[in-house]
């Protein structure tokens, strides 16, 4: 990379102090990131033949100003310059509205240049932009200008004054960062000249080859992290391969309570085979609300412990850790495996207990939130993290962990059933499992719509569900953890059923809860005490309480297909007929067009295709655990092709040896470790 890509942008000409803090503010401090800060879009200064310009489009004329300029002033200040404008073949009208200042520059015989709406009809523009063909604009240049997103103390003109003179200062010296067949097999636009015509594109064509290349670029670079992180998870060959006593394994598998699923038990195959293998495991386990990964889990944790490591379980709530604890001592103790959990709301002393046994490796098994990997935790001897539901396990973590010596098998499970543009987006420096099949007996939740005035009707079906010994969520919605007024109508709502079912137990759920209450209150629900469970969101992902059968989700507009299905996937766990009722006034049609999906299909990849259109990309995570990159011009959805090639051409591209010695790769390499990806590696 050269010095001056990364150099302050006070080193351009006519860059002072007061300048360079302007463009801090737009998060410009390097004249590499000057050249970067690419536009969103173009405004058409190029003067047209006027036969092609249809009636309401924007377009620049250049003409000559004929006569003087008539002024007329109506109603409180307003006003109306109008004059004749003599063009090649015509005389337009130029009209102008509440500018009465532009007069004195329109004197006749005058050659300016107006930017506006054309009025095909009465040959007639209302002009927005003006300059006189003498001073020095992007729009006297007759081009496609740049629009860049704008705020503070930067004008538009000083920002592309400035970006010339770092193309002057350095645009012979910007580097290609492609391979160069790469650069050549895809016609890309070289990066000298992209960075160039991204910024000030000679036509629309050029503009659309560079955006093109830039995006390549960017999916590309993005796309070499992923595949060079797999092939040094590969290399790190160090102590993982698992020895795994199979006929131990075969009979705890029969030992559980139900036969697996042929998908659980390919994915374990899937599984078992990373583990056994010398190389760190990395691998992503997607199956849909339901379909059984806990014990997938398990069975996994087994494995690993008696190959004699310790495994750890990543969750992302403290309801989830405990009930996890409680599922997997089910499971494993009877094996003697000994399972523990370290979650923030364990006392100082417990929790120095448990971080010492775990040292001394009297702990096998270890639940707990993510601050597990952390810090003050060490392993006696770690070889498998699982982490479930959304928690990222990137680059941080393993760097975490590497540090403690540790490269175990991960595994990352989610429910969350990810399109597979953004699987590889997300996910691309994973392997992939699938379960694609429900435990056997399972009926589809029955899924209703209703509006807010039907709630009463509503609330004599769930008796129904009660009087039969069934229990049931009611879901109030919960934008953030820590906005009252939804706190306030989870309360609002456990007060008023308390009262429709004095009969019943009816807990009452939310984020704010001391840890000991949270506790306190599933247990209850748990037991069968609280038949039913007003709750926040704080249950949405992992909860297990197969006797639920029936579900109410208030306001349900509020949330994402997503996050819907997610709560939907508290009840229809055992082999009863499990509901969903859906509260929702939803105004837009896109709001009703959600809820119509969800009543159509209980299917999570279905569901999430529907959602992705429905929301695209950003939003398809929610914000909490979006871990989807960012980029400046390519778009995930729409630059799909790319991505794929992207994805196929770098996993080429780090199995070569040349690409860690090859001097042509030297650019990428240095990325690769100014990304923190080779932290700890020594290739070269
Ligand atoms: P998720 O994939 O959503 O985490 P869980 O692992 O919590 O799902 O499993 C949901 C329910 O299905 C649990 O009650 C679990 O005991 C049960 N289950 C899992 N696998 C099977 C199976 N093969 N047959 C029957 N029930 C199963
Ligand atoms: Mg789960």
């Amino acid at each position: 990379m050269n010095e001056w890509y990364d150099a302050p942008v006070s080193l351009l000409h006519g860059v002072g102090e007061e300048r360079a803090k302007a463009f801090a503010g737009l998060g410009i401090e390097t004249v590499g990131e000057l050249l970067e800060y690419f536009p969103s879009r173009y405004e058409d200064y190029r003067v047209r033949d006027l036969t092609e310009v249809k009636d309401g489009e924007r377009v620049t004329l250049a003409g000559t100003v004929y006569g003087e300029p008539s002024v007329r002033f109506y109603g409180k200040r307003k006003s109306r310059i109008s004059v004749k404008l003599v063009m090649d073949r015509v005389v337009v009208t130029a009209v102008w509205f509440n500018q009465t200042f532009v007069k004195s520059r329109l004197s006749p015989g005058k050659e300016i240049l107006v930017t506006g709406k054309w009025d095909k009809h009465k040959l007639q523009i209302t002009v927005s932009e003006m300059t006189e063909t003498d001073s020095d604009r992007a729009q006297k240049r007759g081009e496609l200008a740049p629009i860049y997103p704008l705020g503070g103390d930067v004008t538009h003109t000083l920002l592309r004054k400035t970006i010339q003179q770092a193309l002057r200062q350095y645009g012979e010296q910007i580097p290609e960062i492609l391979p160069t067949d790469i650069v050549s097999r895809y016609r890309l636009m070289p990066r000298p000249d992209a960075i160039r015509s991204i910024h000030f594109p000679q036509d629309a064509e050029n503009g659309r080859q560079a955006r093109r290349r830039i995006m390549f670029e960017e999916l590309f670079l993005f796309q070499l992290k992923m595949q060079a992180l797999r092939r040094i998870a590969r290399e790190q060959t160090e102590g993982t391969a698992l020895q795994i006593p199979m006929e131990e394994l075969r009979t705890f598998v029969k030992s559980l309570p139900f036969p697996l699923t042929d998908a659980q038990k390919r994915v374990i195959k899937e599984i078992l085979t990373d583990m056994r293998s010398p190389y760190a495991m990395n691998r992503l386990l997607q199956g849909d609300v339901g379909s059984g990964k806990t014990v997938v889990a398990a069975i996994a944790l087994f494995a690993a412990v008696k190959a004699g490591f310790q495994g750890a379980l990543m969750v992302p709530t403290e309801i989830l850790a405990e009930q996890h604890v409680q599922s997997l001592t089910g499971l494993l103790s009877p094996h003697g495996i000994q399972v523990a959990l370290l979650s923030g709301s364990l006392t100082a002393k417990r929790r120095r207990e448990v971080i010492g046994a775990l040292q001394m490796g009297l702990i096998d098994v270890v639940v707990g939130t993510h601050a597990l990997i952390q810090e003050d935790v060490f392993f006696s001897k770690l070889g498998l993290v699982i982490t479930d539901e959304q928690h990222r396990f990137g680059v941080e973590q393993r760097r975490i962990l590497r540090n403690k010596g540790l490269t175990p098998d991960v595994l990352f499970m989610t429910a969350t059933p990810i399109p597979r543009t953004l699987a590889i987006s997300a996910f691309g420096d994973m392997d992939v499992s699938t379960i694609d099949q429900m435990p056997a007996g399972r009926k589809p939740i029955e899924t209703t719509w209703k509006k807010h005035e039907q709630f009463h009707q509503v609330l004599e079906q769930m008796r129904e569900e009660l009087v039969k010994g069934r229990q049931a969520y009611v879901i109030c919605p919960l934008i953030e953890e820590s906005e009252k007024l939804d706190v306030q109508n989870a309360i609002d709502v456990h007060a008023q059923l308390s009262q429709v079912f004095p009969e019943y137990g009816v807990g009452l759920m939310h984020g704010r809860l001391p840890a000991k209450e949270k506790d306190a209150v599933m247990q209850a629900f748990l037991s069968g005490e609280y038949a039913v469970l007003v709750s926040t969101t704080v249950v949405e992902v992992g909860v297990n309480v197969p006797n639920a059968t029936f579900m109410i989700i208030y306001d349900a507009e509020r949330f994402g297909l997503a996050q819907l299905h997610q709560l939907r996937g508290r009840v229809g766990r055992g082999s009863e007929q499990s509901y969903c009722v859906l509260i929702a006034d939803p105004k837009s049609e896109i709001g009703k067009e959600r809820m119509r999906v969800m009543c159509e299909t209980t299917d999570g990849f279905e569901l999430s295709r529907r959602d992705l259109e429905l929301r695209g990309p950003g939003d398809f995570f929610g914000t909490k655990q979006s871990g989807l990159p960012e980029f400046k011009v390519a778009d995930l959805m729409s630059d799909f092709k790319a991505l794929e090639v992207a994805r196929q051409e770098t996993a080429a591209l780090v199995e070569k040896e040349e690409f860690w010695k090859n001097k042509e790769y030297v650019w990428l390499r240095s990325y690769l470790k100014r990304e923190g990806i080779l932290d700890g590696i020594v290739f070269d």
